[in-house]
């Protein structure tokens, strides 16, 4: 099985961007992996507030010093060209090439990442040790890129169930070669769509695969119809480096989403951190917007802004390891498997308890187990299961473990003591 580490390092020297041929050669490497579909959006196609922009190609760039040598190769690093300039091919001064440079001043040698999707305008980005070494002189300055109608393009992997309810997990593929933003995230959807392709599941599965902002804008306006359908939804971003997970709610806050999630992390006894919805981060900005409101909670480890690395030429193999990456999957194949199992149910022994006894589900000595069923999330589950709460809610409320509460609830459905109601 090809590990999370070897999948970024088959992607990571691609030049990707919001559109154009980094991201489709991109999804032909994920589709190696896992199927795929991968979907074209028209230049000028209308998605809410936004349209889709032209398609942007570039071959190369550089900077050419006054005697003669090139700095800046975009051959080198693709960093170093800012996304989405456009064409330029001129002789200018130091002082007027230092209008389109971009460096980090705090980390001298690390190249910034910029990108400028609606504007049409040039740059390039250095090293701040390279910039100041640049002796007054002539430069020329040389992007050979394009602007031209063409397509978005975005990419699903789904793996149907039979609920008529969809789960989505989302991630990003419109950065170049950086690591934790967002290759990380990238790695572990595929990782997670390779599992789900190996189990049966009740609920459908689809994983996105889209540029940042503009991508997720234009799936939702596509698939406005069918969002009823989703049930839960997990935004990732920022998955692989070593800091402890950060669990962002979704903005509904309550959504089965925010309850399984919470019961994940918990009973896989991680140290996390849990944030209120914020509308400063990623995708989850579109998913959670007033008119969508979909339950999208966001996984990350170090938010995005919040680590040094984030958007530079660090931003590589060093910030992250194959252990966080695994943990993320495990996260999100936790999170399935809670969701599998969820349901609601009715006691149909409402008035007072059921006499369990006559039924051997009862010890005389408290908290004992019968038949490897806690006793207390037996009293739990028959105490709750009135039509409204899930067994998330009655997991969340209790403390018990989530596979207590199923155990319970599955001896209990056997016995016809309670009865479920959810599909
Ligand atoms: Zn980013």
């Amino acid at each position: 099985m090809i590990s999370h580490l070897e999948l970024i390092e088959e992607l990571y020297p691609i030049c990707r961007s919001i559109t154009g041929t980094g991201v489709r050669k991109t999804f032909e490497i994920i589709s190696k992996y896992i199927p795929l579909e991968t979907y074209e959006v028209e230049t000028g196609t209308k998605v809410f507030d936004w349209e889709v922009p032209e398609e942007w190609a570039i071959h190369d760039a550089y900077i050419v010093c006054p005697d003669g040598s090139k700095i800046a190769q975009f051959k080198e690093n693709n960093l170093h060209v800012m996304s989405y300039s456009k064409r330029i091919n001129t002789s200018l001064t130091l002082g007027l090439l230092k209008e389109h440079i971009h460096t980090l001043p705090d980390h001298p040698s690390w190249i910034p990442y910029r990108t400028m999707y609606y504007d049409r305008s040039w740059a390039f980005c250095l090293s701040q040790n390279t910039l100041d070494s640049l002796p007054e002189g002539k430069y020329r300055a040389y992007i050979d890129a394009s602007h031209k109608n063409g397509s978005l393009t975005y990419a699903e992997a789904v793996f149907p169930g039979t609920s008529g309810k969809e789960i989505i997990f989302s991630t990003y593929v419109c950065h170049p070669s950086m690591c934790n933003d967002n290759l990380s995230s990238v790695s572990v959807m595929i990782k997670l769509a390779q599992e789900l392709a190996n189990k049966n599941h009740r609920h459908t599965y689809r994983l996105l695969f889209l540029p940042e902002t503009i991508g997720a804008i234009t799936w939702l306006s596509k698939n406005e119809k069918s969002l009823s359908k989703i049930i839960a939804g997990v935004n990732l971003t920022c998955t692989g480096n070593r800091a402890p997970i950060t669990f962002m709610k979704s903005r509904q806050k309550t959504s089965i989403s925010d309850k399984a999630m919470k019961i994940v992390l918990d009973d896989m006894g991680l140290l996390y951190k849990e944030n209120d919805f914020s509308p400063i981060g990623s995708d989850e900005r579109q998913y959670c917007s007033p008119g969508i409101n979909l339950p999208v909670v966001t996984l990350m480890r170090t938010p995005p802004g919040e680590f040094e690395e984030y958007h530079t030429s660090a931003d590589n193999f060093d910030v992250i390891s194959e252990d966080s990456l695994r943990e993320m999957t495990s996260v999100c194949l936790s999170f399935v498997d809670t969701l599998e199992k969820n349901n609601t149910y009715i006691n149909t022994y409402s008035k007072c308890e059921p006499q369990l006894g006559k039924r051997g589900l009862y010890r005389k000595t408290g908290g004992q187990r019968v038949n490897q069923v806690s006793q207390t999330a037996i009293k739990w589950v028959l105490s709750y299961s009135d039509g409204h709460n899930d067994l998330l809610d009655i997991a969340n409320r209790s403390g018990i473990r989530m596979e207590e509460v199923v155990s319970a609830s599955s001896v209990l459905e056997h016995q016809g003591i309670i009865m479920r109601i959810s599909k």
